[in-house]
């Protein structure tokens, strides 16, 4: 059986590229979970939430079991933490809140490939952690030693790829004010609800080395991956508020029908004025 997932950030509302997401995962799945999102305080808001489940009922896009919250699991992501500050494969950061920020607001999460290396190294000092905001790292050179070798990872159509030691980095896992990071709170996340296979767009594709490389340290069973295409406008530009991409919201209130534009998505097939495209 095939268990796939439509993981949403509240952070604002949902447009086309949102119900393509949904709909892939929709179709590619036997089951499809429903995840929120919504760990990053700064970005999450509430308001959000009951118009994603609004949407995908007017989709006619219906999930199976429980919607998971990240915001409550924190518990689960913190012993996952420990475990891996035990064993000594993550290190606290006290680089500069802007530089942290700066990381953060990477459209998901920054594998930490950029990261210099500051801390690492640095002798422990649980006063220093006590007093000053940090983060929490992944020690990538010593967890690819512990896992023996680079993560690899399927596509749902066959297709193998094995990570570049230069996509994998010193990833930020936890911070001060969100105790875990979307690539941590992903894997377990997606492990917990018995996700076989992530369904998600090809920006992501970039997240998937650093989150190969936390399965196998935290013995979770490894999902294929669909990283499907993105949604643009005609002339190529990314569906962003600030190019004013329509809401579902507006669509629907415009007075198109849900269900009939999540067939032809399903179909590959776009309203007009929009496109698919695959990203490099
Ligand atoms: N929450 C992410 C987003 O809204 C998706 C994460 C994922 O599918 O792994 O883009």
């Amino acid at each position: 059986m095939i268990v796939t997932r439509f993981a949403p950030s509240p952070s604002g509302r949902l447009h086309l590229g949102h119900a393509y997401s949904a709909v892939m995962a929709r179709k590619a799945g036997d089951k499809m979970r429903l995840r929120i999102d919504d760990l990053d305080p700064g970005r999450s808001r509430d308001e959000f939430i009951q118009p994603i489940f609004d949407d995908l009922k007017w989709l006619g896009v219906a999930h199976d079991g429980e919607v998971l919250r990240e915001s409550q699991r924190l518990d689960r992501y913190d012993d996952a933490l420990d475990e891996l500050a035990a064993r000594g494969l993550v290190y606290p950061c006290f680089c500069t809140r802007s530089d942290i920020a700066a990381a953060l607001t990477a459209p998901h999460g920054d594998p930490g490939a950029h990261y210099p290396g500051t801390c690492r190294g640095l002798p422990d000092n649980p006063d220093r952690r006590a007093s000053t905001p940090h983060s929490w790292r992944l020690d990538a050179a010593r967890a690819l030693l512990e896992v023996g070798g680079l993560p690899q990872w399927v596509e749902r159509d066959g297709t193998p790829f094995t990570a570049n030691q230069g996509d994998l980095g010193d990833a930020i896992l936890a911070r001060k004010d969100a105790p875990s990071s979307y690539h941590l709170a992903c894997v377990l996340d997606d492990a917990d609800s018995g996700v076989t296979l992530v369904v998600r767009g090809a920006d992501l594709r970039q997240s998937t080395p650093i989150q190969r490389l936390l399965q196998m340290l935290l013995g979770l069973p490894e999902p294929r991956y669909l990283h499907h295409r993105l949604v643009t406008f005609d002339d190529g530009r990314r569906l962003a508020k600030r190019d004013k991409a329509p809401t579902l919201q507006a669509m629907r209130d415009e007075g198109v029908d849900g269900v009939t534009l999540a067939k032809s998505l399903a179909d590959q097939s776009l309203p007009l004025g929009f496109r698919l495209i695959e990203p490099t």
